[in-house]
């Protein structure tokens, strides 16, 4: 069991294929959440719509909380800002910089990605929702992976790992729980401000791809956390669900 006010189940492996899919497994057999997981190696990470995560052995740090909030009809896409906010905030707190957030999921260092999350849910009809939050962030990275992105690490931010691995993933959990126990209420209203604080494509050119094709320049978030996009025709909301953005 971990920390403060919870009775959160820590399971750590040496290897897994997927902290996500760990826990997805375990909720279909029953085991009740709050549970965490943390490996020391992830062979099959993933990213959103099927992409791959790439972590080699050690060089980064996968951890993924199932939780349930009750009296929540759906899966509220405003978890995955809220969860960056929190992890800047633990690893600025331990001497990281450059850091800021890309929407709607990634991590970023001097624009390079870091980490990326994945926020998984599941409707328990009456019942509120079980979600899956997973982080996975980069430690000390190989610098030539076939990642068709620029990347990057904790070195980069100055961390070089001087901080250690275990009170990095002590401190990132007792911060998204910490979030994820106060979360609907007051919900995205207290991370807003500080999303936007950290918002990667502030008065930049954004392309935004999914079912259409959209140019334009990134305008913060609303209070449902769409990215705001100021385009030739006017403002436009864009839904996190299928797209993926580039700086154009
Ligand atoms: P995008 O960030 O391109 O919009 P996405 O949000 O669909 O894509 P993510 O879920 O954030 O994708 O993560 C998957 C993508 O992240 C991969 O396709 C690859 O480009 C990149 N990637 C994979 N492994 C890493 C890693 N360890 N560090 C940084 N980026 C990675």
């Amino acid at each position: 069991a971990f920390g403060g006010n919870t009775d959160l189940t820590l399971q750590v492996l040496e290897q897994v294929d997927s902290t996500n899919t760990r826990l997805e497994q375990m909720r279909r057999q029953g085991m009740a959440p709050p549970m965490a997981c943390l490996a020391d190696i992830q062979w099959a990470g993933r990213g959103r719509r099927g992409r791959q995560w790439l972590m080699p052995p050690g060089a980064g740090l996968p951890l993924s909380i199932l939780w349930s909030i009750r009296h929540w009809p759906a899966p509220d896409p405003t978890i995955t800002l809220a969860a960056g906010v929190v992890v800047i905030r633990v690893l600025e707190a331990l001497g990281a910089r450059g850091l800021s957030l890309k929407w709607p999921n990634d991590i970023l260092v001097h624009g390079r990605k870091l980490g990326g999350i994945l926020v998984e849910g599941h409707a328990q009809a009456g019942a509120g929702v079980d979600l899956i939050l997973g982080l996975g962030l980069n430690l000390r990275l190989p610098r030539d992976l076939p990642i068709d992105q620029p990347y990057g690490d904790l070195r980069d931010a100055g961390l070089d790992l001087d901080v250690s691995r275990n009170v990095l993933a002590a401190r990132l959990l007792e911060a998204l729980t910490d979030m994820l126990a106060t979360y609907p209420e007051p919900g995205f209203a207290a991370y807003r401000t500080p999303w936007q604080a950290h918002d990667a494509c502030a008065g930049r050119p954004v392309l935004i791809r999914g079912a259409r094709t959209l140019e334009g320049t990134g305008c913060g978030v609303d209070a449902g956390g769409r990215l705001q996009v100021l385009t030739a025709e006017g403002m436009v909301s864009v839904e996190a669900g299928e797209v993926s953005l580039r700086f154009a």
